[in-house]
């Protein structure tokens, strides 16, 4: 009867429950080790001046190798990663990473990370970074941090006061992901942000959804009405570039330019011997 049928649903969602909490534990303990085994690298993708096409920089994208596994993506442990507080140790591996890593780069050339909201609970980020910047000798203008609407949800007051650290040090702030949360506008007047990335939903749909081209239009006058950089992510072609860059945003990224290169892929398209793919 229904009931039967009821209890056996039951059983099977228990089951089902069973097997993800443990997919899960199984998981975390993976995390921890590839900790303790740096199983971890960072990817490169570079970002490039919109109306020249040369490089600007690139943004920093952790890769874990896992024994087993193969490549597990960011968007599959970054979660647990927060959810355990390893990613205390985790951001940090991946800021003193990049900036080692960095340091190899042509002078001007900027390294963007990704924080996540987790890592502003600890009032002493910016000390951490400050210590970071001192350790590696990458100087503070040549990092910036990306930050979600996540990191600004929490208490204001640390985070601002994280933030203008960060800024006295010369490191950059970015807002990554813009227009896809709750009340991205009030931040803007509330926070010190240099950069804005327009989300990838809104780029991939330009310029033939008519609402999308609008809002990526929108964005990039709020930028430059706001003396805040605008920088689209996701560009994948070059009616998209064409697009973007007509508009007047200032920074593009995306698959049409490179996908995410391990860091010697990323010195090798930065060095000086490469110039000229990096006008044409
Ligand atoms: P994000 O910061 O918004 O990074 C952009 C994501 O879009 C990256 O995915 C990148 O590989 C992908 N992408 C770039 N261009 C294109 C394109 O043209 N087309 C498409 N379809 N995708 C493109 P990825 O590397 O899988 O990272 C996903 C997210 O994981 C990141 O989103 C970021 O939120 C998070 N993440 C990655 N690395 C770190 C890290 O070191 N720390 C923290 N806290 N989060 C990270
Ligand atoms: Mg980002
Ligand atoms: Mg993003
Ligand atoms: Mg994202």
């Amino acid at each position: 009867g229904a009931k039967e049928e009821g209890r056996g649903r039951y059983r099977l969602f228990e089951a089902g429950m069973n097997a993800r909490i443990q997919a899960r534990r199984t998981l975390e303990l993976d995390l921890r080790r590839a900790i303790a085994r740096q199983e971890f690298e960072l990817y490169y993708q570079p970002q490039v001046d919109a109306r020249t096409g040369a490089y600007d920089g690139a943004e920093a994208l952790i890769r874990w190798h896992h024994p087993q596994r193969g490549l597990v993506s960011p968007a599959d442990f970054i979660p647990l990663a927060e959810e355990t507080g390893l990613i205390g140790v985790l951001g940090e591996w991946v800021l003193r990473t990049a900036c080692a890593e960095a340091l190899s780069w042509p002078k001007h050339l900027t390294v963007a990370v990704n924080l996540s909201p987790v890592q502003f609970r600890d009032a002493r980020l910016a000390v951490t970074i400050r210590n970071i910047l001192a350790e590696t000798g990458l100087p503070g203008f040549r990092l910036e941090v990306e930050i979600t609407e996540g990191s600004l949800l929490q208490d204001e007051q640390r985070t601002l006061a994280i933030l203008r650290e960060l800024r006295t040090l010369g490191i950059r702030i970015s807002m990554d992901d813009f227009g896809t949360g709750y009340s991205s506008l009030s931040y803007l007047r509330r926070f010190p942000f240099d950069k804005i990335k327009i989300d990838q939903s809104f780029v991939r749909q330009t310029p033939d959804d008519k609402d999308s081209a609008a809002i990526v239009r929108a964005i990039t006058m709020l930028g430059a009405s706001l003396g805040m950089k605008t920088t689209a992510e996701g560009v994948e072609t070059d009616a998209q570039s064409s697009f973007i860059a007509g508009e007047g945003c200032d920074q593009l990224q995306g698959y049409l330019i490179s996908r995410p290169v391990p860091a010697d892929k990323i010195a090798m398209l930065f060095s000086p011997e490469n110039r000229i793919a990096q006008t044409a």
